[in-house]
């Protein structure tokens, strides 16, 4: 098996190595992340400027680019055939309900299937980062990524993994659940006395709904959620139609 791994915080943070490791006993891991933190980057290509890919150590490259443009040039370029699977993680962070629309790690995983190309989202959520909970994240993708390669995904449709820190109760199929804004902007002066603004400096919180994302890693369990490319929202079609009728033609 040959499995891409790559993340958006950046080819050095403690999430991508332990990825890698944890990913080792299926086959040939290759590493293509972005040389710096492209967190909430979302899915940002490269398309105005060159891509550079530095080989650190065999198997292992830094782009100056996005997440997304990670897995293409993996896909594309730096590795010897199609991978079978592409992870994207762990990230630092966990990355639930709305917010996966800014996620550099959900987009990786997102761009990998649009490739055709199966894919996980894995994320590690709580207040504390240490090695043995990276170490438990990795098991938790292992064991998907087991899962994924032999049974496969159903069509257009990826993983999104979040894994609490602490003790993990077990693992739970999820829908996406919903952020509660609150003041995001933070105003100030700099000290030339002119205005900055700062985003997401409000609290963050979630409506701890039944069967959420959310509520699960609150809970202490392993968030599954498959979505799925087609954004579409079929329910309203009853609805909106009528707009299509009332449009003037002529
Ligand atoms: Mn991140």
């Amino acid at each position: 098996m040959l499995i891409l791994v790559t993340n958006d915080d950046g080819i050095h943070a403690p999430g991508v190595a332990a990825l890698a490791e944890s990913l080792a006993p299926l086959g040939q891991v290759v590493i293509v992340a972005p040389d710096r933190d492209r967190s909430a980057i979302g899915h940002a290509l490269t398309l105005h400027a060159p891509l550079r890919a530095d080989e650190l150590t065999p198997g292992v490259f830094a782009v100056d680019g996005t997440p997304t443009d990670c897995v293409n040039l993996g896909i594309h370029g730096l590795l010897p055939a199609t991978p079978d699977l592409v992870v994207a993680g762990i990230n630092r962070g966990a990355n639930l309900g709305d917010d996966i629309t800014y996620s550099g790690t959900v987009s990786a995983a997102m761009e990998a299937t649009l490739m055709g190309v199966p894919a996980l989202a894995v994320s590690l959520g709580g207040e504390t980062y240490t090695a043995s909970e990276y170490s438990n994240a990795g098991g938790a993708a292992l064991f998907l990524a087991r899962k994924t390669l032999q049974d496969g995904l159903p069509v257009d449709t990826f993983l999104n993994v979040n894994v609490p820190s602490g003790r993990i109760r077990g693992m739970r199929l999820t829908r996406q659940g919903r952020r509660r804004y609150a003041d995001m902007v933070v105003e100030k002066l700099d000290p030339r006395g002119r205005k900055y603004y700062w985003l997401g400096g409000g609290e963050c919180d979630f409506e701890y709904l039944d069967g959420t994302d959310c509520h699960a890693l609150h809970e202490g369990f392993i968030s599954v959620t498959p979505l799925h490319l087609d954004l579409t929202n079929f329910q309203s079609f009853e609805c909106l139609s009528l707009w299509n009728a009332d449009y003037p033609v002529g």
